[in-house]
């Protein structure tokens, strides 16, 4: 086996792990593997050991790398900041966006999703610390914009996404994924369930399936170290 499917093997070995622990079946979890600033063949070889999904942060790379792999029916999500003057490109190139974070954005990449494709699956990315620098919307407005975005017929509004801040310990790390999860049980409704909670990365995975996670975004953990620090 080659290196990237040897880790990628024991990342699912700990989903597997987390899942008994926690008593999640593990078909409720799906592993986003995060592939920005990796090559095209990196994707390749993961896609080879079985891995269907992949997340991209970088434009310009990942339409290169989507291109380069047409042959190969992966399934690209956006996890990347959204920008208003690239919307269009992340409509037509992606499945899944993960950071969506106003109704601007929403209703661009809503007339921007062409034809022919299914309505673009989105999250709605929270941000809980209510930190400035940080992107997301607080818990706050977020029923609201549900409701508004759930309006938009090409879009797919099918959860929640956070990216805390890192945390050392289990429990300090399960706190935001808790209040996320928290989040989502209070403002769904009948017709919004918000089943997807994207939160969980390498250094976490096991605290974010322990509150609930139904989509991880593991990096590192399959592909190396990144070694351009972006
Ligand atoms: C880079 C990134 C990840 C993956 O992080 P790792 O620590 O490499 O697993 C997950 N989510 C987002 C939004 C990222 O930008």
């Amino acid at each position: 086996m080659n290196a990237i499917a040897t880790r990628l093997a024991d990342v699912h070995q700990r989903i597997q792990c987390a899942a008994t622990k926690y008593g999640r079946p593990d078909d409720s979890i799906q592993l986003l593997a995060v592939s920005k600033t990796r090559p095209a063949d990196d994707i390749r070889s993961a896609f080879e050991a079985g891995q269907y999904c992949f997340g991209e942060s970088y434009l310009q790379e990942a339409v290169e790398k989507i291109q380069q792999l047409s042959d190969i029916p992966a399934q690209w999500h956006f996890i990347g900041r959204i920008q208003s003057n690239k919307t269009k490109i992340i409509a037509e190139y992606f499945d899944w966006v993960h950071g969506l974070c106003s109704l601007k954005h929403a209703q661009r990449l809503n007339d921007q999703r062409p034809e022919g494709r299914p309505p673009l699956n989105v999250c709605l990315q929270i941000n809980l610390s209510q930190e400035l620098s940080k992107a997301g919307v607080s818990p706050e407005e977020i029923a609201e914009l549900a409701e508004m975005i759930h309006h938009l017929p090409r879009l797919q509004l099918q959860g929640l996404m956070t990216l805390p801040a890192p945390a050392e310990t289990l429990e300090q790390q399960r706190l935001p994924f808790q209040a996320l999860r928290q989040l989502r049980d209070k403002i769904k409704t009948d017709e919004l369930t918000l089943d997807t909670l994207s939160m969980g990365m390498s250094a976490d995975l096991e605290a974010a399936i322990a509150e609930g996670a139904t989509i991880i975004r593991v990096g590192t953990a399959i592909f190396g170290a990144r070694n351009t620090p972006k």
